[in-house]
């Protein structure tokens, strides 16, 4: 008897990268590892690779033969990560960190040189502008900061040293979205590289590479783990751009361990089915806030009222689950609020299949002095709700009470 036909490895892989969102969250990069026929991948445990004799180091060194050398350069665990988030993304190639951090970081200490100049908005992650105020000053890198609406403002902020053009799309807390395909247009015509963070939206919501941005972002702590039970980051690019990247990553060495490469695996094979849901539910929930008179303002893009809306509907596929918005109350009042939720858990981050819900200035903006909030735009009574995947009629239910409670 026959063993039967071989497979195709190579068509199977090319069907898997031009099947849809969910074919491919499950089934990229999966497939590579195999010498065991196990259907998972390997968490590869292990900080360095035996060689089996020197003729066999030689041929990895000369580049004949692809394989891994030494846990900080590459594991197989992470490898089928970084395919499986290339393939979402659209990319060729990508970057696995240990946190959202470490991508962003890691790719500016890449990209710019010293005495470089770079372009940000100013709802940038409160810690990437820590990161540029107290350490890339340090290098004599000047930074010009633009208002993330005011896309006109970027021809005028742009110089021929500008190197990058960094922005989170959509951004916390106002989930503002850029006119990414204008963005685009403008900083290349003065030579500078597009970086979008779209950790909010995931690649199922937003592909800033097919816009021709340069480099996409996401901490992968959020939706793409999903669970809450793993940091990690990624940068993604083509080929030659992920290159200066690849190189940094290995000398500043902020690389993510097999057991959380695994859990993000893991997670992302859900991605397609829980952003489903967490869309589903922050419409609902966005709509009904937007109706509820305790409620003085909503901002989800996926509403009409969103400053962004119809960018929204041009760019992206989804919205996402984050729904931000402020409450007919002073600061005792909105605590006294969010004291009464009794399904989202306090605490930061976003992304989870745990509800979250979080007031920014008791939160990430605690430390600023009340007038430097506000001209961040950050009022006493901003609640940021990551709704999770419960059901939507249990958490309107529960905002309901606790409203009641201001
Ligand atoms: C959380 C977050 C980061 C930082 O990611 P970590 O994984 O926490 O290091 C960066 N950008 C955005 C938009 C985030 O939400």
């Amino acid at each position: 008897m026959s063993d039967g036909p071989r497979r195709d490895d190579k068509a199977v892989g090319e069907r898997i990268r031009s099947a849809g969102g969910s074919t491919r969250a499950v089934h990229s990069g999966e497939r590579d590892h195999q010498d065991t026929d196990a259907v998972t991948t390997p968490i590869y445990q292990t900080a360095t690779f035996w060689f089996e004799n020197s003729a066999k180091l030689r041929a990895f060194q000369e580049g004949r033969d692809k394989r891994d050398e030494y846990g900080r350069y590459g594991n197989p665990t992470w490898r089928a990560v970084e395919r499986k988030l290339c393939d979402l993304d659209g990319a060729e190639e990508a970057v696995l960190f240990a946190s959202g951090m470490c991508a962003a970081t890691t790719l500016f200490f890449a990209l710019l040189p010293k005495g470089g100049h770079l372009v940000i908005t100013s709802d940038c992650y409160r810690r990437t502008r820590q990161f540029i105020r107290e350490y890339l000053v340090k290098l004599d890198i000047e930074t010009t900061v633009i208002e993330p609406a005011e896309t006109g403002k970027l021809a005028n902020a742009l110089r021929d040293d500008t190197s990058i053009f960094f922005t989170e799309s959509p951004t916390n807390p106002y989930l503002r979205v850029i006119d990414l395909p204008k963005v685009v247009e403008i900083a290349h015509a003065r030579g500078a590289k597009v970086v979008i963070d779209s950790t909010f939206a995931t690649p199922l919501f937003h592909r800033p590479l097919e816009y021709g941005a340069d480099y996409a972002i996401h901490s992968a702590t959020k939706y793409l783990g999903g669970h809450n039970d793993l940091l990690a980051g990624v940068v993604l690019g083509s080929a030659e751009a992920i290159k200066p990247i690849r190189e940094a990553a290995g000398v500043l060495g902020g690389v993510i361990d097999a057991h959380s490469a695994y859990l993000l695996l893991r997670g992302l094979k859900t991605l397609a089915l829980r952003m489903e849901k967490h869309n589903s539910n922050a419409l609902q929930i966005a709509r009904w806030l937007e109706g509820n008179t305790a409620v003085r303002r909503v901002w989800y893009p996926g509403l009409e009222s969103h400053p962004d809306h119809v960018i929204a509907c041009r760019v992206m596929q989804g919205y996402g689950g984050v729904v931000t918005f402020e409450v007919e109350a002073d600061f005792d009042g909105t605590c006294r609020f969010i004291d009464a939720c009794q399904i989202p858990y306090i605490a930061p981050s976003l992304g989870s299949v745990e509800s979250l819900i979080e007031m920014p200035a008791l939160m990430s903006f605690w430390d600023l002095k009340p007038e430097q909030r506000l001209e961040l735009g950050i009022t006493d009574s901003l609640v940021r709700l990551s709704c999770g995947v419960e059901d939507a009629e249990d958490l309107i239910a529960d905002l309901e009470q606790a409203l009641e409670s201001i």
